[in-house]
């Protein structure tokens, strides 16, 4: 129980990877605020459903709606959490979207969900996360960026730009905030089985499962046993750092 009396907020924590991270963090006895956002009512009832497991598995955990691109609604959600609980000790910027396509049939739409979600989200987030962080003088920022934000990846110029503008905000954070004893680390998965990559056709998941050293695709629980120990004091003198979990694909 190494995470014992901390507090997380997971974006994006009702499916896929977040839904991972958030029941990761609460094993390891953090209490866990879930976020979703209320785009379909399936949304909520996910998010509820999670935070009942929690809570069956002897945990605690709270559902908080917000959309991230949206400042008021962050601004909202991290005052529950803190209404709640008083701090914010972990925050996990997992949250995201891709709408995948050739630039030169990029819509203008297409690129701004992107980034706006992706990007806007995690600045949104970490900047009205931090305040309680600073006050207390122990923090862990973790973002889920992705392989594509360091290597590039055709057809998805929208994707790629704010998994690197991640990279970006997160060593820039990291030199901001570490003299608060406040670590700031991204995390770079490659293809996870999640809603995701489901909708990926066959061909193109065989091209991909042939650049794996590993011969599989990681599960959304690879990702997260990093992202707990980032949280950790084990990972306390690490900052500013990307680490890549994807099977050896591009080391
Ligand atoms: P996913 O299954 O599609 O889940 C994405 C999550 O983000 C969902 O819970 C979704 O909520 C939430 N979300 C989307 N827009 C939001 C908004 N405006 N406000 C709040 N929440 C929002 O995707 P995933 O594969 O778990 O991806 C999680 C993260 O890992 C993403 O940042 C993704 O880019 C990154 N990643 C994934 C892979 C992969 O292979 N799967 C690889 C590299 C990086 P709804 O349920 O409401 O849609």
């Amino acid at each position: 129980m190494e995470l014992e009396g901390k507090v997380a907020l997971v974006t994006g924590a009702s499916r896929g990877i977040g839904k991972a991270i958030a029941l990761k963090l609460a094993s390891l006895g953090s209490k866990v605020a879930v976020n979703y956002v209320a785009i379909e009512a399936s949304n909520k009832i996910d998010a509820d459903n999670l935070v009942e497991s929690i809570i069956r598995l002897g945990g605690e955990a709270m559902p908080v709606e917000a959309d991230i691109r949206n400042s008021e609604a962050v601004k909202v959600m991290v005052e529950q959490v803190i209404g709640k609980w008083s701090k914010i000790d972990i925050l996990v910027n997992n949250a995201g979207i891709n709408r995948d396509t050739l630039l030169l049939r990029m819509s203008d739409d297409a690129w701004d969900d992107v980034i706006n979600t992706n990007l806007r989200g995690a600045y949104l987030c970490t900047k009205f996360a931090l305040k309680s962080m600073m006050r207390q003088e122990w923090g862990r920022i973790i973002s889920i960026a992705s392989v594509v934000g360091r290597v590039g990846n055709a057809g998805q110029s929208n994707y790629a730009a704010s998994k690197g503008g991640i990279i970006a905000f997160t060593k820039s954070i990291a030199r901001e905030v570490g003299s608060r004893n406040i670590t700031v680390n991204a995390v770079a998965p490659g293809f996870i089985i999640t809603g995701m990559t489901d909708k990926l056709p066959s061909e193109r998941k065989e091209a991909l499962l042939a650049m794996i050293p590993l011969q599989r695709f990681g599960q959304p629980e690879d990702v997260a046993e990093l992202v707990a120990f980032l949280a950790s004091n084990r990972a306390g003198y690490i900052t500013g750092q990307v680490i890549t979990v994807d099977g050896g694909a591009f080391p």
